[in-house]
């Protein structure tokens, strides 16, 4: 059986400057491989690969799809593109889809091709969907999934799922040429967060925080340094360092096996802790991410994010003194914002001054919910890389230029849309950018 194993296309493709490596389709590939020998990544992103995969296909194909698992690196469009794919298929294969937008609207992916939706954390599961296919057996039998079978679709039995992020391996990066890819590696540690702010999927789709012990983080470290000459990583973790313990734990082990690397994590405001922060920086860790996304403590509240304006300055602050780059994302268009809810993240971002500034209109994520209370609103984007806001608001967008304005007045490089970030002087630790789009990783930071 021929086991291909994809990351399906963005059109327009990803800009070359940005592409990172589709971990959560190598997890998943690396899980299949424990028992399947002939099992192979395409990523037809950073390939360019239009809606066909032909080429790769033997007389007997089960394909799987990792579409908005982990990572959220596609397009809305990409939906539109995996159907296509199936239809362009020429060889007897069978479909199986893993990710949250496909959990949530299973019923439009079985009716556009796909045989078989897995939902939540597929770690089991896939295994045992291939083996059905494989063994020609029933798969009604297999909790969690759903199937289309003769025109209609079986919804089998719902079992709680736990997260055991740190019982996998290391994703093998061997599987795709990473040459293609940009400079900074990157590594996911753990899944799931302690946090539940009201427009993330994280909590409800991964459940409890799970994340590998300082071993086997330092263990996939020491790979990627030993066998792919990497110089800087990049932890894209929801939260990493939601356990402290461990975290320390992570910096200990790095000190000890006396590794020499850059690293960079996402973090939140709720786990941060000045020492821990000082220990990290020490054994390497140079770039660190905050989602605050709000100035307002009323928004804030709406987005279930207990924080307080004042801690968020004096964490900023430190973390700066420290010697991180810094970035912040910010969200403009939650529900519910007024002129004033805007003017107090204006403030707010111009005394935190952070080096980088991710700016997002929402993405209405299924499953959140912000999404469920928000049904009525017509046209919302579930694309997390959309520049361009829900509702258009003049008052709203008044206050967001005059932000823009001000971010150019200190000298941020301004982004709104597609752009080479290689054009960039990447060495300058002074370069501060603001974004409404994905920002390159590993920039301007180094030793
Ligand atoms: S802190 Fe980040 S990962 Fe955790 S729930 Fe909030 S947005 Fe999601």
């Amino acid at each position: 059986m021929n086991i291909l194993v994809i990351n399906p296309p963005n059109k327009p493709f990803t800009n070359e400057s940005i592409l990172a490596e589709p971990i959560d389709v190598l997890q998943v590939a690396t899980i299949i491989k424990q028992k399947y020998e002939n099992v192979m990544v395409i990523d037809m992103d950073v390939n360019r690969m239009e809606n066909n995969i032909n080429d790769y296909l033997k007389d007997d194909n089960i394909i799987v799809f990792v579409y908005d698992y982990q990572l959220p690196l596609h397009t809305s469009d990409t939906v539109a593109n995996m159907f296509e794919i199936i239809n362009n298929t020429n060889k007897k294969s069978k479909f199986i889809i893993i990710g949250k937008t496909s959990s949530y609207y299973y019923e439009k992916f079985l009716n556009n091709g796909f045989d078989v939706v897995i939902n939540g954390i597929v770690d089991d599961s896939i295994i045992k969907v291939i083996d059905g296919f494989v063994n020609e057996k029933d798969l009604s039998i297999i909790p969690n999934i759903e199937i289309k079978k003769e025109n209609e679709i079986i919804i089998t039995e719902k079992t709680k799922i736990d997260n055991k992020f740190d019982l996998l391996k290391y994703p093998d990066r061997s599987f795709i040429d990473l040459d293609k890819y940009m400079d900074t590696r990157t590594m996911i540690t753990s899944r799931g967060c302690i946090g539940k702010c009201s427009f993330c999927t994280t909590p409800t789709f991964f459940g409890n925080w799970n994340g590998k012990n300082s071993k086997q983080v330092v263990d996939e470290i020491e790979y990627l340094i030993n066998n792919f000459n990497t110089k800087k990583i990049m932890f894209l973790d929801d939260n990493m360092t939601v356990n402290k313990k461990r975290m320390y734990e992570i910096c200990n082990e790095i000190e000890n096996r006396k590794i020499k690397c850059l690293f960079g994590c996402l973090s939140s405001i709720i786990c941060y802790d000045k020492e821990m922060f000082i220990k990290m920086y020490s054994v390497g860790f140079r770039w660190i991410h905050f989602g605050i996304e709000s100035g307002s403590p009323k928004i804030l509240n709406l987005m279930n994010k207990p924080m307080d304006i004042k801690n968020i300055k004096q964490i900023i602050k430190e973390v700066k003194i420290i010697g991180y780059r810094v970035r912040t994302s910010f969200i403009l268009d939650y529900p519910g914002s007024t002129k004033e809810d805007i003017i107090a993240t204006r403030n707010l971002i111009n005394e935190l001054e952070p080096h980088e500034l991710r700016l997002h209109y929402l993405a209405y994520r299924v499953g959140t919910p912000v999404f469920e209370n928000n049904k009525n609103i017509k046209n919302k984007t579930q694309y997390i890389h959309s520049n361009h806001p829900n509702i258009e608001n003049d008052e709203l967008t008044e206050e967001i230029n005059l932000l823009i304005d001000d971010l150019a007045k200190k000298g941020y490089k301004l982004v709104f849309d597609d752009v080479n970030w290689n054009k960039y002087n990447l060495l300058d630790k002074n370069t501060k950018f603001a974004s409404f789009i994905p920002i390159k990783y590993g920039m301007c930071w180094y030793e």
